[in-house]
């Protein structure tokens, strides 16, 4: 393969993606490009252990393991410009990168209000260096406020209270994570929330954020001051396209590729947050922002990238974990379903499974403080397993 093999993106898909190709035995030259200046590092300590204490930066491999065992060429710290599929070039600014195969692993990036960029002490939580930033915050004591109730949000939200630092939520629509796990358990999850101190103020918008330089104050709809010396903004993350526009590439809501992960343009595929793909066990394209399919994505896009004629459909389960305080939240299949009903524990109690029907068939397992629960409906939606199988199964697990 002439041009060897490029990844865009140097972050869990990306690297994976790279040792993917390696595990397949591709023995020619592999480049991988990333926006930031570090190596690749892991994403969901940094609003969990790593606010909590000074601990190490998580990456995931030392460099040196990346440039020799890997046998990988770094050049991190630029962002790719440009590509140019007909060519087969890569450009990361004036420089050209040809490719052979190409894995497309350019992740998402933390939405942010407008308006609010001038104003130190306003933060996302997407980076290694939003991270420090935030811990730096919070180790000063900072009295926070958390703009949006999802799973980011509320992680920053439970670091603070754990150092006793008093926290505010605000959250626009009437009921967290609705998107993410429905009405009734984002409900039963964001109790957590009023049990541990943080102050959770749902349906009410931000109307400003303000202070000289520095954030003061947040000013709520609601004729509400809320005073703040750390704003997180946590309302969700886009696809990196950015770059991507005139590249002939399917871009709607991340880049649209099939069941392989191919996006219809020759040797070019995409894994992680940013790619849409034909998830074949459900029927239909999904774009997930979870550690553990952008992970296998990436092996498996790195292994048909680099070897030709290798790709296999990748299908999955989509699954993804929280921590709020002491508490852990798993979720595996989706969320849209005709009924959610409690199986085991009570939502009281602070430990429940919930389960999610779709027609007759269980679509959809919750679990909080059940982490051995979760993979056992995993493995049962994965094989279309019926309701009626699971709630019989349910029944033995009490
Ligand atoms: P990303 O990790 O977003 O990486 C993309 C990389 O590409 C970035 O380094 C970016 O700088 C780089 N890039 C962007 N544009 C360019 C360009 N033009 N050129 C070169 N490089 C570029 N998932 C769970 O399942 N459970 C959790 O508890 C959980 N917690 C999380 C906590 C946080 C704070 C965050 C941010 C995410 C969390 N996630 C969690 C989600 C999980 O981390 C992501 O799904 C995963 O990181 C996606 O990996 P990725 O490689 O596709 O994209």
């Amino acid at each position: 393969m002439t041009g060897g093999l490029v990844v865009v993106g140097a972050s869990l898909a990306g690297l994976r993606a790279v040792e993917g190709a390696r595990r397949a035995g591709f023995d020619g030259p592999i480049t991988l490009i990333g926006a930031e200046p570090h190596l690749p590092y892991d994403r969901p300590p940094l609003s969990k252990a790593f606010l909590d204490a000074s601990r190490e930066a998580p990456f995931y491999r030392t460099e040196e393991t990346l440039r020799q065992e890997l046998r990988t060429r770094l050049l991190l710290g630029e962002p790719a410009t440009a590509l140019d599929c007909r060519r087969r070039v890569v450009s990361v600014g004036d420089r050209e990168i040809p490719y052979g195969g190409l894995v497309i692993a350019t992740g998402a990036t933390a939405r942010r209000l407008p308006g609010t960029g001038h104003l130190a002490g306003v933060h996302t939580l997407r980076t290694l260096d939003d991270a420090i930033a935030v811990r730096e915050a919070l180790d000063d004591g900072a009295r926070t406020v958390v703009i949006g109730a999802g799973f980011i949000g509320s992680e920053v939200a439970s670091a603070a209270r754990k150092r006793g630092l008093p926290v505010t939520i605000v959250e626009a629509l009437p009921t967290p994570l609705v998107r993410a796990i429905g009405t009734a358990m984002g409900e039963a999850c964001s109790a957590l929330h009023l049990a541990n101190g943080t102050d959770l103020r749902c349906g009410v918008a931000v109307r400003a954020i303000e202070g000289d330089g520095r954030v003061e104050r947040v000013r709520l709809a609601d004729g509400t001051v809320l005073d703040a010396d750390l704003v997180v903004v946590g309302v969700g993350a886009a696809p990196a396209t950015d770059w991507l526009h005139g590249s002939g590439l399917t871009l709607d809501n991340g880049i649209v590729c099939d069941a392989h992960l191919a996006t219809g343009v020759p040797g070019v595929y995409a894994a992680g947050d940013i790619a849409r793909w034909f998830n074949p066990l459900f029927g239909r394209h999904m774009r997930l922002e979870h550690w553990n399919s952008a992970a296998e994505q990436g092996g498996a896009a790195g292994a048909a990238a680099a070897l030709p004629g290798s790709a296999k459909p990748y299908e999955t389960v989509p699954y993804f974990w929280s921590d709020w305080y002491d508490a852990r939240i798993q979720f595996a299949g989706i969320p849209d379903a005709d009924e959610v009903k409690v199986v085991a524990g009570d939502t009281e109690a602070g430990a429940f499974v919930a389960l999610y029907r779709t027609g007759d068939r269980l679509t959809g397992a919750l679990a909080l403080n059940k982490p051995r629960e979760i993979m056992k409906y995993r493995g049962q939606i994965g094989r279309r397993g019926s309701w009626a199988d699971a709630l019989d199964f349910a029944a033995t697990r009490r």
